[in-house]
């Protein structure tokens, strides 16, 4: 299939990308670099050995997604672009509504105009709120808390909408968990714009000396060593469930959503003691107050993913932090 991945110079896109070009699909990207570096195209083209086209576009430039999609005979679209740090979306929630929302209007008037109808739509855990049970599946409530998680709600509904709309539209929302790791090579991972807000990178950073401690955000939550525990899945799991999300989406029309986590939850304390274990580094923490908005706990039901696509998580936690090792000491040196 021909693939246009929105936002695939980025974390997930970029290791999606590699993915799905190793199946045999041709992968066209399309990123305005806000959140990403023009460097990952060579480096794609290190691990790959060939180049991917890469059109550099808002998506909110209606003509130019269009004519990319008319241009590339594109199949099928994954939707990654957009802004996705919780903090900043409540300080500007205008820029997440107009970057997220309008970014996704504007694509599906591009594929509704160019005739391309199947999608995947980059979901996340953050819709299901805070958890009224544990594990979280397909059916738990959903909610919003912040500006972030309320712009992917407004897309997961209006993309319902559409399916209903029209049966010719064949629609997933994958809600990840928690996205972790890099690439096996070390030359594709998370390179943000600016300081890292997540645990893997900080304790990264924390590990290099970038950062002199880690803080740990309350180590008094109802959990079982007190601290936040989370479904950690490594991004190339999460770059394969896009693989099988693609097979599955393709014969089946209408609109779906999918969990992509592995199932089990880990610890603040967990991850820290397996990133020391594979990098031989202390991880130097402190325990702070708990962060404003984080939940105790949130992990994924996966028998969907697992019936549905018939994929599953691979990796474990040590080779989530071993590859986050690798990158953070390749993207230090680079
Ligand atoms: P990322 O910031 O690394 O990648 C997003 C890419 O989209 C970047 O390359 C950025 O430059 C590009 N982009 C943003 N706005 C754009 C626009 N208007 N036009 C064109 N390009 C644009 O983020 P990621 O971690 O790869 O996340 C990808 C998607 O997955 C996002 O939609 C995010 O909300 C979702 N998601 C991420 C996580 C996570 O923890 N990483 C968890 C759940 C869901
Ligand atoms: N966390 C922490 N210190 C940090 C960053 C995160 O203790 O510097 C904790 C956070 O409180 C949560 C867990 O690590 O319990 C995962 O946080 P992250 O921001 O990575 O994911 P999210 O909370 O969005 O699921």
């Amino acid at each position: 299939m021909n693939i246009l991945l929105t936002g695939g110079a980025g974390y997930i896109g970029s290791h999606t990308a590699v993915v799905l070009s190793q199946a045999g699909h041709e992968v066209v990207l399309l990123d305005n670099f806000c959140n990403s570096q023009k460097s990952v195209l060579g480096r794609l083209q290190k691990i790959l050995d060939k180049v991917l086209p890469c059109v550099e576009a808002d998506v909110r430039d209606t003509a130019l997604v269009a004519k990319t999609l008319q241009d590339y005979k594109i199949d099928a679209v994954i939707h990654f672009a957009g802004l996705k740090a919780v903090g900043e979306s409540v300080e500007k929630p205008i820029e997440y509504y107009a970057n997220n929302v309008q970014g996704t209007i504007s694509l599906l008037e591009a594929m509704k105009s160019a005739n391309v109808k199947t999608l995947v739509f980059s979901s996340s855990a953050t819709v299901y709120g805070n958890p009224q049970y544990l594990p979280i599946d397909e059916n738990h409530p959903i909610s919003a808390t912040n500006a972030y998680g309320r712009s992917k709600l407004h897309i997961e509904e209006m993309l319902k909408d559409i399916a209903i709309s029209n049966s010719e539209w064949k629609i997933i929302c994958l809600r990840y968990f928690n996205p972790v790791g890099a690439h096996e090579s070390g030359l594709i991972g998370e390179d943000p714009n600016g300081l890292p807000n997540n645990l893997m990178p900080c304790i990264a950073h924390v590990a290099v000396g970038k950062f002199p401690y880690l803080k740990i955000y309350g180590n008094d939550y109802p959990t079982i060593d007190g601290t936040g525990v989370r479904d950690y899945i490594h991004v190339m799991d999460l770059a394969d469930g896009h693989l099988a999300a693609l097979a599955y989406v393709r014969n089946h029309k209408g609109w779906v959503a999918v969990n992509i986590g592995t199932g089990h939850g880990a610890s603040v304390l967990d991850i820290i003691s397996t990133y020391e274990f594979v990098s031989g580094q202390e991880i130097i923490f402190q325990i702070e107050g708990r962060r404003n908005g984080d939940i105790a706990s949130c992990y994924a039901k996966v028998d969907k993913a697992r019936n549905l696509l018939g994929w599953q998580a691979k990796y474990n936690l040590e080779k989530m932090c071993s590859s986050s090792w690798l990158w953070q000491n390749f993207s230090n040196k680079a």
